[in-house]
């Protein structure tokens, strides 16, 4: 038999899944056992602005036998375009990382509470901030408060929801608080992690792609259940031409009523996570202990 002189790690990673700790709807353990059942050798777990999963999920992975990538998602605004950036292996008790992600949080409930505001002025006084809390946990978001109001029965479904009262322009939207690229980008960095330009399709605009990898990404998201083969193929030239490391993932929220995806159906080999093992000095030094 012939051997490669360095074979690359086995397997593949899924690098993009919400749970419990923000909009998805399996909590980290059983989250990471449903990745580890579709034969994934690593799961990432990219809560919005909350690294409240890593422990739950790290535990689950180590039960599992594979690899967690530790991992957020944050929202920025360049203008009116979001651009999202994952960060991944970063020091989450680094001061400047925990303020930006305290601050994400903060902004989403207060986002919360004036929409519920809002709402009530709109004649909606069943709407609970309450109960939309207890759905959202520590990354309420807006989709938590659309499933209160089809649960209410004040619309049918999550898309109305949007159309009617959340979407930006309707009448209960709330502005986030301001974060641009280039300062999540710095915090991640600053906070040894690896700043990843996520699902850069969907952005709709590829000068805000130039523009974030200008800004200093380590990684760009070719790779993601909402690109097509050619936005995959675009996305992953452009990356390493740009000498960044193409990253992947699914970007499933569990298994939900509208849209289910299941974990490894997007992944990248796990020479990828060993590219992200390699840029983050947190990693290096600490080999990713959380304690
Ligand atoms: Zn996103
Ligand atoms: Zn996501």
């Amino acid at each position: 038999m012939v051997r490669m002189p360095m074979p690359p790690p086995a397997g593949r990673a899924d690098l993009h899944n919400h749970t419990t700790a923000s909009d998805g709807t399996l909590s980290p353990a059983e989250h990471v056992k449903w990745a580890a059942s579709q034969g994934l050798a690593a799961v990432g777990i990219t809560d919005h602005d909350t690294i409240a999963g890593w422990a739950e999920a790290r535990a689950a992975a180590e039960e599992a036998g594979i690899d967690l990538v530790p991992g957020c998602e944050l929202s920025t605004e360049v203008g009116k375009t979001e651009v999202h950036i994952l960060a991944y292996y970063f020091d989450p008790t680094e001061p400047a990382m925990a303020d930006l992600l305290r601050r994400m949080r903060g902004g989403r409930r207060r986002r919360a509470e004036e929409a519920v505001a809002k709402l009530h002025q709109l004649g909606y006084t069943e709407v609970s901030l309450e109960r939309i809390l207890a759905r959202g946990g520590e990354s309420v978001g807006r989709p938590h408060i659309a499933a209160e109001l089809v649960e209410l029965g004040v619309v049918r479904t999550i898309a109305e929801a949007f159309e009617r009262f959340l979407a930006r322009g309707r009448p209960a939207y709330v502005p986030r608080p301001k974060l641009e690229p280039a300062e999540a980008i710095a915090i991640v960095k600053g906070a040894g992690g690896v700043p990843v330009l996520a699902h850069p399709g969907l952005i709709g605009d590829d000068r805000r792609v130039r523009e974030t990898i200008a800004a200093g990404v380590m990684g760009i998201e070719a790779y993601h259940t909402d690109h097509s083969d050619l936005q995959r193929q675009f996305y992953a030239r452009w990356g390493l031409d740009a000498g960044l490391v193409v990253t992947g993932g699914t970007d499933s929220h569990g298994p939900r009523a509208t849209r289910t995806i299941v974990p490894g159906t997007v992944s990248v080999s796990m020479d990828v996570v060993q590219q992200l093992k390699a840029l983050s000095p947190w990693y290096r030094r600490t080999g990713g202990s959380l304690a």
